[in-house]
C-alpha cells in the first residue's frame, strides 16, 4: 500500500521521461493567413465545423499590433509581442534587428541566433532528437525562426505561388511528410485567404470561398494524420495571423485583431474558452504540450483550460 501511495505522488511530481503531457507527442499548427472568425462562420467549412464539436476554441484570440503578417507569425512562434522580439513590420530582417534583445535563441549548431527564441529553436535545443518541420506558402516565413533548427522546410511551389495556389503544394507536401515522418512539431502556413482579402475584400463571396478552400486543405491534413497512426497522440491548432477589414489589415479594429484559435486532439476539453487567449500564448501552449520549458523571457502562457489536467 505504501509503495502504491508513493508512486502516486511521484508520478505527477516528476512526470515521465516524455514530459508534462506523456499523452501527446505531436503538435501541428495550421496557420491560415488572414482567416477571420467571420470567415469561418460564414464560409462553407464542414471540416472546421466538425472539429468545433470536439475542440477547445475561441473567436477572440488577440493578434498583436500592428495586425500585419510578420509581427503576428513571429509573436505566435516566439511567445511574446513586438515590444520584446522587435519584429514590428514585414520589413524586418534578422540582420537588421534594431531592438536590444533581452534573450536570444540558438541556431542548430548551438550558436546565438541573433533573434528572439522561437518554439522551433527551443524544441530543437531541449529535445535534439525531435522531428520538426515547416511548410510555408509565404516565403518570408522562413526568416522568422532560427537557422537550421528544422529537419524539413519547404516553400510553396513557385508556379503555384505565382497564381496564388501555393496552398495546394504546401498541403500535399505537409500531408505526405506527416504521414511518413510523423514529426513532433509541424507548422503549416497557407497564404491564399489573405490574397482573397486583399484582392476581393474581406466579407466578400470570393473571400469566403477561399476560407472554404482552406477548410478542404485542413481536411487533407487531418486525413494524413489519421493515416499516420499517431492521431491519438496529436494535437492540431488552427489559427491565423490577423483578420481583415475592407481590402486589408494592419489596424486595431476587432475585425483585424480577433483571430480564431482552435485546438483539437486527445485530452482536449470541448467548448468555447473563457480565458483570454493571445496569439503569443500559442508558443507557450505548444511548449507545454510537447513537454519542454518555455524560456523565461516568453510572456505567453499555456492555455491550460483547453486540455484536461
Ligand atoms: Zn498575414
Ligand atoms: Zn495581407
Amino acid at each position: 500500500m505504501r509503495i502504491i501511495l508513493i508512486s502516486l505522488f511521484l508520478i505527477p511530481l516528476f512526470g515521465g521521461a516524455q514530459g508534462i503531457r506523456p499523452d501527446i507527442d505531436h503538435v501541428i499548427v495550421i496557420g491560415v493567413d488572414g482567416m477571420s472568425p467571420d470567415g469561418i462562420q460564414n464560409a462553407n467549412t464542414p471540416t472546421i465545423d466538425s472539429i468545433l464539436k470536439v475542440a477547445a476554441f475561441t473567436w477572440k484570440c488577440q493578434a498583436v499590433l500592428p495586425t500585419s503578417s510578420s509581427p503576428n507569425w513571429a509573436s505566435m512562434i516566439m511567445g511574446a509581442g513586438p515590444d520584446k522580439h522587435g519584429i514590428t513590420s514585414n520589413a524586418w530582417q534578422p540582420h537588421k534587428q534594431t531592438l536590444e534583445l533581452e534573450c536570444e535563441g540558438t541556431k542548430r549548431n548551438g550558436k546565438p541566433s541573433g533573434m528572439w527564441p522561437t518554439i522551433f529553436g527551443e524544441l530543437r535545443r531541449q529535445k535534439p532528437d525531435a522531428k520538426i518541420a515547416c511548410f510555408n506558402d509565404w516565403l518570408a516565413f522562413n526568416r522568422l525562426f532560427e537557422k537550421g533548427v528544422v529537419d524539413k522546410q519547404r516553400d510553396a511551389i513557385l508556379l503555384q505561388a505565382a497564381s496564388h495556389h501555393g496552398y495546394k503544394g504546401i498541403t500535399r507536401m505537409a500531408s505526405n511528410y506527416f504521414k511518413k515522418k510523423k514529426p513532433n512539431f509541424m507548422f503549416v502556413h497557407l497564404d491564399h485567404v489573405d490574397h482573397a482579402g486583399h484582392h476581393d475584400g474581406h466579407g466578400t463571396q470570393a473571400y469566403y470561398d477561399a476560407v472554404g478552400v482552406a477548410d478542404e486543405m485542413i481536411a487533407k491534413i487531418i486525413e494524413a494524420v489519421k493515416a499516420s497512426g499517431v492521431a491519438e497522440r496529436t494535437i492540431i491548432i488552427i489559427t491565423a495571423d490577423h483578420g481583415g477589414k475592407g481590402h486589408g489589415h494592419g489596424g486595431d479594429s476587432p475585425e483585424e485583431v480577433n483571430v480564431p484559435w482552435i485546438l483539437t486532439g486527445p485530452s482536449v476539453v470541448n467548448g468555447e474558452l473563457s480565458v483570454e487567449v493571445n496569439t503569443y500564448d500559442t508558443a507557450a501552449t505548444i511548449a507545454y504540450l510537447l513537454g519542454i520549458k518555455a524560456p523565461d523571457c516568453w510572456i505567453g502562457k499555456p492555455i491550460l483550460q483547453a486540455v484536461a489536467q
